[in-house]
């Protein structure tokens, strides 16, 4: 979501971006504040994460909701999935508010309104423990800690972005990581899996984070080299991996960039989706889009939900590599690479005819 469209009143900017539905609520027992966003429900119902988050401006959240649950729907779609497109938030008063079991399990009753149109699951801020509160009142979540419900999605998501680097060498006339420098912008939990996948590889790999703790685990066990959260973005790598939160890629960072490929978890890497698409093709950097590389926690998850098995969906998450070189082969059509993911998702969406309904109440 653009800033321009920041700007319009909230029913203008669902109507300019396409969403079907945004609801708040609060609970006035527990004092929790919630904004659930259906963007999309063409493709069937829609599962997308929670996200527990300090805003400065009650606004701020509002957008925040509108932009990730319009980029669930492109994602859901490119996945080859039966699912729309929808993303919700809790608005904390403070960056560290404790995350209570009463607040959870009214965010689950809150879910348990939209009868199954939207599927929770984790998102910043939210643990397993939380996601294991909100199933106490609603089945419409997945994740959480139990087997049936998904469990941890990061190292699924990390296994797609793996696949999607593996596209992205192979536009290169590259085959394989060894001797190849991958730097890792956060080792949470799918920036840590991907480090094990990629040292397995043969890839060297410098990486920073915030908590020294996490750094100074990787250096350990995947003899990565660790570089400062600020130098980063400007190291000397043949994949840029940004796995730690979005916006990263803008008119200045861009500039700094010393990499081939940007591939990598977060959503919203690039601040403005056009201009900042344009600007990594002008410098000739391959950009493998977000929302198609990093869809491998979302498959295992919705696929779980529509009932497909374990195998189907670790053939759904290898099915990344060539949606990813697909992607790259329609940007000669389409400008960047970025333009090309956009239009493989809207073509899916409009191609989707008749809605799946699962679950709905
Ligand atoms: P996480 O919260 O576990 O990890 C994020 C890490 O980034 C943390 O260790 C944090 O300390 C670090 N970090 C934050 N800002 C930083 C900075 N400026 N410099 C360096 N490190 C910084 O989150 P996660 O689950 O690993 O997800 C990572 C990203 O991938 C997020 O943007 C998330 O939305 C996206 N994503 C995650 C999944 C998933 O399955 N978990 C799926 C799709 C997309």
């Amino acid at each position: 979501m653009n800033d321009e469209t920041t700007n319009l009143s909230p029913l203008n900017a669902m109507a300019a971006h396409g969403h079907e539905r945004v609801c708040y609520h609060v609970d006035e027992e527990t004092g929790l504040r919630a904004i659930i966003a259906v963007h999309s429900t063409r493709l069937g119902n829609a599962l997308g994460g929670c996200r527990r988050w300090h805003y400065e401006h009650e606004n701020d959240a509002l957008y925040d909701v509108l932009r990730l649950s319009e980029g669930m729907t492109w994602k859901a779609a490119c996945a080859g999935l039966a699912m729309g497109g929808a993303k919700s938030v809790i608005l904390l008063p403070e960056n560290d508010a404790e995350m209570s079991r009463d607040r959870a399990r009214a965010m689950g009753r809150f879910i348990d309104t939209l009868n199954g149109t939207y599927i929770g699951a984790e998102d910043v801020g939210v643990s397993p423990e939380f996601t294991d509160w909100m199933l106490e009142t609603t089945d419409h979540v997945m994740g959480g800690t139990g087997e049936g419900q998904g469990g941890d999605p990061s190292p699924h998501t990390a296994m797609g972005v793996v696949y999607g680097m593996q596209a992205s060498l192979r536009q290169l006339g590259r085959d394989q990581f060894a001797g190849l420098t991958v730097a890792i912008q956060g080792l949470g939990s799918v920036g840590t899996y991907l480090a094990s996948l990629l040292h397995e590889r043969g890839a060297e790999l410098v990486v920073t984070d915030q908590n020294e703790a996490k750094v100074r685990y990787a250096c350990e066990t995947f003899d990565a080299k660790a570089v400062s959260p600020s130098e980063i973005l400007s190291v000397e790598c043949d994949v840029l991996a940004p796995c730690a939160m979005g916006a990263i890629l803008d008119e200045h960072s861009i500039d700094s960039l010393r990499t081939k490929v940007i591939c990598g978890a977060a959503n919203n890497v690039l601040r403005d989706p056009d201009a900042d698409a344009r600007r990594l093709a002008k410098r000739e950097i391959l950009y493998a889009p977000d929302f198609i590389v990093n869809a491998g926690g979302l498959i295992h998850l919705a696929g779980l939900y529509l009932g497909h098995s374990l195998e189907q969906l670790k053939a759904m998450i290898e099915r990344i590599e060539d949606t990813t070189m697909t992607v790259f082969e329609m940007a000669s059509d389409h400008e960047t690479t970025g333009h090309a993911a956009l239009a493989l998702a809207r073509k899916r969406v409009a191609e989707g005819g008749v809605k799946e309904q699962i679950n709905a109440g």
